[in-house]
């Protein structure tokens, strides 16, 4: 059996991802799942239904209505479900739910496809570990907050903005790295990017420099 093509990419908040998990997708042409995004739905949800993201039965209650949302719904895309997504995320019970969802989409990607790749935070370490391919990046959490208080704001933010962005990033590593659940580290043979002096297409060029030397 030939082995699969399977990219897991992990790493915080704000680390530039999301857009590398695109690129890398479009590149060789593979099915993407941002992971990411099913804890928001759930975070999302719970919020919605005016109960608490760390509460075990509102989250699971959310999780069940998983099939009925749309994944691409911009509101899932602020910090304050990114911050609701991370409570959910650290219930081991939740984590359990999506797991079977990640493998399945992982080991079946589309006929048109070549393979799958999939953004978050345990893919390389629980989901995937048998990828052939595992890339962890990060920057330091200064740069991550001043790419996502551009991204936000623009020219037109303040230093309160800035900071508000550092500390609810801060709050959320220490989260999602100190949860006892798959908490968020490389694996042991994952190839570190770090990205804080790099741009987009750097980062790119070095995760296929990576990819070309192990295929
Ligand atoms: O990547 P994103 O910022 O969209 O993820 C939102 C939250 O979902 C993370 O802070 C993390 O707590 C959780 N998450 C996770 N495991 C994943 C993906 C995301 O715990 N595989």
């Amino acid at each position: 059996m030939t082995e699969q093509f399977i990219i897991a990419l992990d790493g915080p908040a704000a680390s530039g991802k999301g857009t590398l998990a695109k690129k890398l997708a479009k590149y060789y042409n593979l099915a993407l799942l941002d992971t990411g995004a099913l804890y928001r739905a759930v975070g999302l949800n719970v919020l919605k239904a005016g109960g608490d993201p760390e509460n075990e039965s509102d989250a699971l209650k959310a999780v069940g209505q998983l099939p009925e949302i749309n994944l691409s719904n911009p509101e899932l895309r602020g910090e304050s479900t990114g911050a609701a997504a991370s409570k959910v995320a650290a219930i081991p019970s939740v984590r359990a739910k999506l797991v079977d969802y990640q493998r399945n989409f992982a080991h079946n990607p589309p006929s048109d496809k070549r393979g799958s790749i999939l953004d978050g935070r345990d893919i390389g370490t629980v989901i995937c570990p048998e990828a052939k391919y595992k890339i962890f990046i990060t920057a330091n959490v200064e740069t991550r907050a001043k790419r996502r208080f551009l991204e936000e704001f623009g020219k037109n933010g303040n230093e309160d903005n800035y900071q508000l962005i550092l500390s609810e990033l801060k709050a959320r590593d220490e989260r999602d790295m100190n949860r006892s659940t798959s908490p968020l580290k490389p694996h042991e043979n994952a190839y570190l990017l770090d990205t804080t002096n790099s741009d987009i297409e750097a980062v790119f060029e070095a995760a296929c420099a990576y990819i070309s030397n192990k295929e």
